[in-house]
């Protein structure tokens, strides 16, 4: 595979962002390589500035469920390109995509659309902090909720202990204020409700894992998170900005039947530009100013361009035939991808939801953040350089999902099942 274009841009891109990226797993580092730059991406394909194609299993982590410059978002942009692509005042464009989300996610009585699921995750625990008037967060092991400080925290000792940042520049103090638990735990959490639930003021959760690569939740353990935050008065979140649209259509609050007080949405709203949202029980967003006295803002928050993107994406996804279609390709997909390690002989767990998946490198059952653990990262390092060898683009990191779309077809899927035989043989 030829990387001298790619090679050439990192050695100047190292000198400009730090670790030549302007997000760290782009970097590669977790599996050992250099970034590849890409030229344009077209449906389930992504191209590279050395002239390397690849079916994509990244789809920019996840939003692209279309696929690539999907025509009818691509035509639709350009027309509103034409019009301005900011106006820092209300467009009807925002109401159409704000009824549109409510659709599909009934628990959404209010929403603020902002920019990334970060600022969606902040915002909601800000919100759920003014409403409660309390100050403690509770979050699980291995969820990543964007990067602010409260929760860049994980766990310290004990199930309980006051969390300790992961990441030097959050304070300590305002880390003290996350209490982190095992996903999946729901003794833990009881435990925890029972004792300090009248001082949380939220609990959040991605109620399917993906970011330590797809961990379902145990029967009945969001329903715990359901009891015990409505016994308690604490604000319910559900982080759905890669579940959403991906777990089943509504998300996993749909797939599961739990009704969350707020969620927050991200990745597939936007269709492949930066959309956030964050939304729920309208006595609880009422909260925001300028109803209420909790500060949020945005310059470009609700922008037309945005906005196109992710109405035209959700027009795709509101037909009838659109889901069926993507579940048969990742259904294929994961029986091909199970096989091929099975008969390469390869100890590898598999886990899938809706959309979304990850192939473990483990003979543990995965179900939190400790197990997920146990996953052999050297094994995933070399297996994943064999597949990019092969054309196809998989996450750098074990402890990333990986996406399918409606673009991916069944060549796509036989040439990822091919390829992977030949990958898991040669790591085995
Ligand atoms: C990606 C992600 C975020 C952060 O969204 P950004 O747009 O990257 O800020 C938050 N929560 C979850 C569950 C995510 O997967």
């Amino acid at each position: 595979m030829r990387t001298t274009t790619s090679k050439a841009l990192f050695k100047q891109a190292q000198g400009l962002f730090p670790g030549g990226v302007n997000s760290p797993v782009r970097a590669f580092r977790a599996v050992g390589g250099m970034p590849l730059f890409i030229e344009k991406a077209k449906g389930s394909r992504l191209y590279d500035v050395d002239g390397n194609a690849f079916v994509d299993y990244v789809l920019s982590w996840g939003p692209m469920i279309l696929g690539h410059a999907h025509p009818a978002v691509v035509k639709a942009l350009k027309r509103a390109v034409d019009k301005g692509t900011s106006y820092g005042a209300p467009c009807p464009l925002e109401i159409e995509l704000a009824r549109m989300i409510k659709d599909f996610y009934p628990s959404i009585e209010k929403m603020r659309m902002v920019s990334s699921g970060t600022e969606a995750t902040m915002s909601a625990i800000r919100a759920a902090r003014g409403f409660t008037g309390r100050d403690m967060v509770i979050k699980f092991e291995g969820c990543y909720h964007g990067h602010a400080d409260g929760l860049l925290v994980k766990a310290g000792s004990g199930a309980t202990t006051f969390g300790v940042p992961d990441s030097p520049g959050v304070p300590k103090d305002y880390a003290k204020l996350t209490l982190t638990l095992p996903f999946n735990d729901a003794d833990a959490f009881r435990a925890a409700m029972r004792r300090d639930g009248k001082r949380i003021a939220c609990v959040i959760v991605e109620p399917v894992v993906g970011n330590i690569g797809c961990v379902m939740p145990a029967l009945g353990f969001l329903d715990t998170l359901r009891a015990e935050t409505s016994r308690s008065g604490t604000v319910l979140i559900f982080d759905e900005v890669m579940t959403g649209f991906r777990v089943s259509r509504g998300g996993a609050q749909e797939a599961f039947g739990i009704t969350p007080d707020l969620t927050c949405l991200g990745k597939v709203i936007g269709g492949g530009l930066p959309v956030g949202a964050y939304g729920g029980r309208a006595d609880i967003m009422e909260m925001i100013a300028p109803e209420g006295p909790v500060y949020q803002a945005g310059t470009l928050s609700g922008n037309p361009i945005a906005m196109t993107a992710g109405i035209e994406t959700l027009k795709v996804l509101k037909k009838k035939s659109t889901y069926p279609a993507i579940e048969k390709t990742m259904q294929h997909l994961a029986e091909g991808l199970k096989d091929a390690a099975a008969k390469a002989g390869v100890a590898t767990k598999f886990y899938r939801a809706g959309t979304m998946f990850c192939t473990y490198f483990t003979g543990v059952e995965v179900t939190d953040y400790a197990t997920a653990k146990t996953a052999d990262t050297a094994r995933f390092g070399r297996f994943f350089m064999k597949m990019l060898e092969q054309g196809v683009y998989l996450a750098p990191s074990q402890f990333e999902a990986g996406f399918v779309s409606l673009a991916h077809g069944k060549a796509d899927i036989d040439a990822t099942v091919g390829a992977a035989y030949r990958a898991f043989r040669a790591v085995r």
